[in-house]
């Protein structure tokens, strides 16, 4: 484990995942998205899983396996075409405006062809850009931060929402609130909201983020909300949309649209 709690060994194999990928048993999770104020569904994060035949695998185990072997790049146009095909379904159950999220890595964004691909797949699944949103990490960012701010910019430009993952966790928040316009949200890192019913210097960090971000117009998510004081805290304080195993675990297609309709 490193100081942050995450995983560092690679339990997984290059050729594993090339299998992996070649039999197609990579799949997406969706996670709902809430509006803290009216409890509405506002989106969904999707999230991979693969599914292997002995176990179902999470991508902390599989992600650096794809980002260091370069295999990440020939999953952007699986990752738009699923999870847009699967955004229509979600639309259909009484979730018009529900919107797409989908975790970016700093080495997709390094592909020349990524606005292309991602312009392609909206246009062949017929999806307005602003229904799709790009989430990107800090720390992803600070690899390239040229690179990611150009296709940022350029994403943006078009439509396509993007918001900054992890807030919190990296460098290079600060220049990147400074330098990019139309940033869509900004996600707090779940361990703010874990630390909130700890020490009260959690809370005062957690409303200076939340004033912050709103001086600058962007709203503010919070992410791995468990319990109803961590929510009753965000939605007193501001915070405008949440997410966490409070609302939803992140769930196969399926069983999501069971979950809306319960709703
Ligand atoms: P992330 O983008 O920060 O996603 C949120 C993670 O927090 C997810 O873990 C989710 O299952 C978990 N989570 C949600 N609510 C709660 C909660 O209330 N409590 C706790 N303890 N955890 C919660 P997951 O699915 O294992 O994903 C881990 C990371 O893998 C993601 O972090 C994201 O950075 C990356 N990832 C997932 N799918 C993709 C993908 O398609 N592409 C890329 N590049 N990265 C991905
Ligand atoms: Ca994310
Ligand atoms: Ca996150």
């Amino acid at each position: 484990m490193s100081l942050f709690g995450k995983k560092e060994e690679q339990v997984v194999s290059e050729s594993d995942v090339k299998r992996g990928l070649k039999k197609k048993e990579f799949v997406f999770y969706y996670q709902p998205e809430f509006d803290l104020k009216t409890n509405k569904i506002i989106g969904v994060e999707a999230l991979m899983r693969w599914n292997a035949p002995d176990r179902i695998i999470p991508p902390d185990e599989f992600i650096p396996v794809l980002e260091k072997s370069g295999l990440i790049k020939d999953v952007t146009d699986f990752l738009c075409r699923e999870t847009l095909t699967d955004l229509k379904t979600i639309q259909q159950k009484n979730c018009p405006d529900a919107v797409m999220a989908v975790n970016v890595s700093a080495a997709q964004l390094q592909e020349k062809s990524f606005n292309v691909i991602v312009h392609k797949v909206l246009e062949e699944t017929q999806t307005e850009a602003k229904f799709l949103e790009c989430e990107i990490t800090e720390s992803q960012q600070m690899v390239l931060p040229e690179m990611s701010e150009t296709v940022f910019q350029q994403l943006a430009d078009a439509g396509v929402a993007v918001s900054i993952d992890d807030f919190g966790t990296g460098y290079s928040t600060f220049k990147y609130l400074r330098y990019l316009k139309n940033i869509k949200k900004l996600k707090v890192d779940c361990d703010f909201v874990r630390s909130l019913g700890e020490d009260a210097r959690s809370k005062t960090i957690l409303s200076a983020i939340i004033k912050m971000a709103h001086d600058l117009q962007i709203p503010v998510l919070a992410e791995g909300i468990e319990t109803t004081e961590q929510k009753e805290w965000l939605e007193k304080n501001g915070c405008d949309y949440g997410q966490g195993f409070w609302f939803s675990r992140p769930l196969p297609l399926d069983q999501l649209i069971a979950f809306i309709e319960k709703k």
